[in-house]
């Protein structure tokens, strides 16, 4: 495993790939890494010759500065677990590297990148846009790999391969769980011994309302997970919301979607957590 802080090095490395026809996949992330990340990494790993992961907080997507002096950065960990893991390069930029001029595009994704996400952390997708895009044109991948955990980030950097027409094929990996159901994330190292106690009960009540959705309408299941997850004691919630997978328009009736998927933010003390599931109905 190579690691490659500056971009003119790692394009020399990929240039004499690709002259090899060797297929190269990309996992980008912002470190401290865990088994989610380590699992996106492994599927690139098997789809492809070449497994390029980013390491790289950007703060172009940070609307809260707390939250990106305070975001937890273990590299010589990252890079155990990334050879373990199989990863060919590491491509670790400083923020100088990827911006050497403030970064000024403005996109627009439309509805995607609006609601949820879009509504209560303003800028954070557009700064989203703004790094992988960068990272797509230094790596040139075929495949990228993301986590169903960040479920909206997947929707809009569907849109924006399709809006700037990129060749890279987005691929969706299922969300990777504690033994008690908590959705992995860097930030769950902030949560104190009686708050991780308590942040599997985001998870069980999705789980659980899933079961309700088969007998209550739409709106009487985000009700449910609302009351329920609000009632616990330094939980509260941001927002929950029914929407379908593909457009992330809201459903207001169970047979309005083919996939409908409820995504959720939660406090839990200080760290927010998001986390989804998609809805079977039968
Ligand atoms: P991050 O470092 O948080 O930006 O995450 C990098 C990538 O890993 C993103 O595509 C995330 O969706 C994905 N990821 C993070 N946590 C998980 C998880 N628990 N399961 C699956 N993928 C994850």
């Amino acid at each position: 495993m190579k690691i490659a802080s500056n971009i003119k090095d790692l394009k020399l490395y990929l240039n004499k790939e690709r002259e090899s026809k060797k297929q190269i996949g990309l996992v980008p992330t912002m470190g401290a890494l865990h088994a989610g990340h380590i699992s996106l990494v492994r599927q690139c790993v098997r789809e492809n010759d070449v497994c390029v992961v980013s390491i790289f907080v950007n703060p172009t997507q940070f609307n809260d500065k707390n939250d990106l002096s305070t975001y937890p950065r273990t590299p010589e960990q990252d890079y155990a677990l990334l050879e373990a893991a199989g990863c060919t390069y590491v491509f670790a930029p400083g923020e100088k590297e990827m911006y050497p001029e403030p970064d000024t595009r403005i996109f627009n994704f439309g509805r995607v990148a609006e609601v949820m996400e879009g509504k209560y952390r303003p800028g954070h997708f557009n700064g989203v846009g703004q790094i992988v895009s960068k990272l797509f044109d230094i790596v040139q991948p075929s495949k990228a790999y993301f986590g169903e955990k960040d479920f909206q980030q997947i929707a809009v950097i569907r849109s924006m391969v399709k809006l700037l027409n990129m060749k890279v094929k987005i691929v969706a990996c299922p969300i990777v769980r504690e033994k008690d159901g908590l959705a992995l994330s860097s930030r769950n190292t902030r949560l104190t011994p009686e708050l991780r106690q308590k942040a599997p009960l985001i998870a069980h009540v999705l789980q659980e309302s899933t079961t309700f959705a088969q007998k209550h309408s739409v709106e009487e299941t985000i009700d449910f997970v609302i009351d329920t997850i609000n009632k616990e004691s330094e939980m509260e919630i941001e927002y929950y919301e029914i929407v379908d997978s593909a457009t992330l328009e809201a459903v207001s009736d169970w047979k309005g979607s083919n996939d409908p998927v409820g995504c959720i933010t939660v406090y839990c003390g200080k760290v927010r957590l998001i986390d989804n599931i998609h809805y079977k109905l039968s």
